[in-house]
């Protein structure tokens, strides 16, 4: 196909333009771009999700201890407002990390290692205020001991409450 913006030619089901970035998928059912090349009925469970998580964690570990190393090269600080500066950048650091890169690719790196995506319950890509609204049940979640993770093994769809907040599902992209 070719993209409507640049000209350019793209494999079939291209989500993005490989050349000017465009998003090349058809608009569904509430106005945004349906996600291609997903398994839309093959749900992602809790154990994937969670060896997902693992690998998140360490992302963050590693982007965090270059950011730190950074802040004291940077900044000549006592070692106090060192710890503060780098806590706060820590904590800005995985807000963005997930809500952002679930929005840009639907994927953290930990998902793209096991091969799941985060889409809406119609197969769309997540807007940012769904993907806030999903952050934020992870967050409730975490303030009620996991319950809301511990719901995908009986939910309809493996959907945790995170998931039931932001109107979104986990899937295999293979
Ligand atoms: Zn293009």
């Amino acid at each position: 196909m070719f993209c409507s913006k640049c000209g350019v030619q793209n494999a079939e089901d291209s989500n993005y333009c490989r050349s000017c970035g465009a998003n090349l998928a058809p608009l569904g059912a509430t106005g945004h771009n349906i996600v291609r090349g997903i398994k839309p009925d093959k749900y992602a469970g809790f154990w994937v999700r969670v060896i997902s998580f693992g690998i998140d964690c360490f992302v963050l570990f590693v982007l965090s201890v270059i950011s730190g190393i950074s802040i004291i090269i940077f900044f000549d600080n006592s070692p106090e407002s060192t710890e503060k500066i780098y806590s706060i950048v820590y904590v800005f650091l995985c807000i963005f990390y997930e809500i952002w890169m679930t929005v840009r690719f639907g994927q953290t790196i930990g998902k793209v290692i096991v091969g799941i995506r985060v889409v809406t319950t119609h197969n769309e890509f997540v807007s940012y205020k769904l993907s806030v609204l999903r952050f934020l049940g992870k967050l409730i979640n975490c303030l009620t001991l996991g319950i809301g993770f511990i719901m995908l093994f009986f939910s309809p769809h493996k959907r945790g409450l995170h998931d039931l907040i932001g109107n979104t599902k986990v899937v295999y992209t293979k």
